[in-house]
């Protein structure tokens, strides 16, 4: 097992820079990673969000490059495809202070950006391109942008690019790429839905990477719960958390309308606050994040799809205002605290019909979440009884499953 970047065979430029980010060792899922692909292997990895995956990949990406330089001047030779233009300026932020002190450029092609910008971009030589699908396809129709000079494919967040249903243009962007030596896959989760078919055509006998993170990376993040009566008694507790205990929160939200109300409900409370959603321009976005970054507001609001793969740093809690539509989704936006060996808080508020999608989550996550009750406003309804009923609607499964079994027979 790997434990230092020293180990890991990296130049000394990545290293200095690897040091002036104030990694101390590398996570799992770099120790892991980066030997193989350095090693010329394809790559199948999962490891939770805010385990460091990017510089898992930017880091042998850019061991690459340096190791066989480029002999002249041309298009790019990594291509890096992330769900969303966000998560691409950010790969593409992370690997260029990766990459301060070589030659190395990296450019990114999103949706959201203005045509002329790109076009300066692309008569220019590039070695890294970080780009969204639907928008680098678009570039490849229109003989913009050429891949026959890609030797690395590397795909983060696949899980969330599946999901967004980017898969068709994924399995045409890795035919444009079929000169390529290497992919690399990355994803929170391999679990869902045809992730599994997606990566059998993408990948040459993959080595396979499940990094279950170490105890230093994970259970930093306390979570609990607290249950609303009414969307009142919601919006005292919320405001009574912003003021009285968190510091820098995310509060997660279903819909867009949910998150104008919500808005509008913290404004007249006078608590100052961005938010992002999916369909927003892209300056208003990142207006919203780097204020929130730059800590000039401390409350961000957000849907799900604006928050796909986004990394927020130094965020203390998230706080979900309304419980995700799945177990899966309740983990990634967690998984936004604690980043990185950080502490971390994450609290759902729930009515009563949210019961059984915090017990859903439970039993995903193997882990108990408490309820915990903020003074003077405690809930006056009892806690729905959703174990017996559950356990019922099992016991009804199984009985009518016994019955068709027993009419098969028959038969
Ligand atoms: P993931 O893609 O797995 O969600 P990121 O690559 O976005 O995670 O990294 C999460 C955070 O952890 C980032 O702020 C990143 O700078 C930081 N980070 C990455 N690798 C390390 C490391 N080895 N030591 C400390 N922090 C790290
Ligand atoms: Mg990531």
């Amino acid at each position: 097992m790997i434990r230092t970047f020293a180990e890991l065979e990296l130049d000394q430029n990545l290293i200095s820079a690897i040091e002036d980010m104030g990694f101390e060792r590398p996570t799992q899922i770099q120790s892991e990673a980066i030997p193989q692909a350095l090693d010329g292997k394809d790559i199948l990895a999962s490891a939770p969000t805010g385990t460091g995956k990017t510089a898992a990949f930017a880091l042998p990406a850019l061991q690459y490059l340096q190791d066989f330089p480029r002999k002249r001047a041309g298009p790019a030779r990594i291509l890096i495809l992330t769900p969303t233009r966000e998560l691409a300026m950010q790969v593409a932020d992370q690997t260029r202070t990766l990459a301060k002190n070589t030659n190395l450029n990296v450019f990114t092609i999103t949706g959201g950006v203005m045509y002329e910008e790109h076009a300066d971009i692309l008569a220019t030589t590039q070695d890294i391109v970080v780009a969204t699908p639907g928008r680098l396809m678009e570039y490849i129709e229109s003989e913009r942008f050429d891949c026959r000079a890609i030797e690395w494919l590397i795909l983060d967040e696949a899980d969330r690019m599946l999901d967004m249903g980017f898969g068709p243009v994924v399995d045409r962007l890795s035919a444009e790429c079929r000169w390529r030596k290497q992919t690399l896959l990355f994803s929170a989760t391999l679990e869902g839905r045809g992730v599994e078919g997606f990566t059998e055509d993408l990948l040459k006998n993959p080595v396979k990477l499940e990094a279950d993170p170490s105890r230093r990376e994970r259970k930093k993040i306390t979570q609990w719960y607290h249950r609303a009566d009414s969307p009142q008694h919601k919006f005292s507790m919320l405001k009574h958390i912003l003021t009285e205990q968190a510091e820098r929160t995310i509060i997660f939200v279903k819909t867009r309308e949910r998150l104008a109300s919500l808005r509008l409900q913290l404004e007249s409370a006078q608590i100052v606050c961005s938010w992002i959603q999916g369909e927003m321009p892209q300056d208003r976005r990142n207006n919203a994040i780097s204020r929130f970054r730059d800590g000039e507001v401390n409350v961000l609001i957000a849907t799900d799809v604006a928050a796909r793969g986004i990394d927020l740093p130094d965020v203390s809690h998230v706080i979900n205002y309304d419980m995700p539509r799945s177990a899966d989704v309740y983990l990634h936006r967690i998984g936004r605290t604690a980043r990185a060996g950080k502490k971390g808080n994450a609290l759902s508020i729930v009515e009563a019909h949210d019961q059984e999608m915090i017990e859903r989550v439970m039993r995903y996550i193997q882990e108990e979440i408490k309820e915990r009750y903020i003074k003077e406003m405690r809930p006056e309804h009892k806690k729905p009884a959703l174990k017996k009923k559950n356990k019922k609607k099992v016991k009804a499964a199984a009985a009518a499953k016994k019955k068709t079994a027993v009419k098969k027979k028959k038969k």
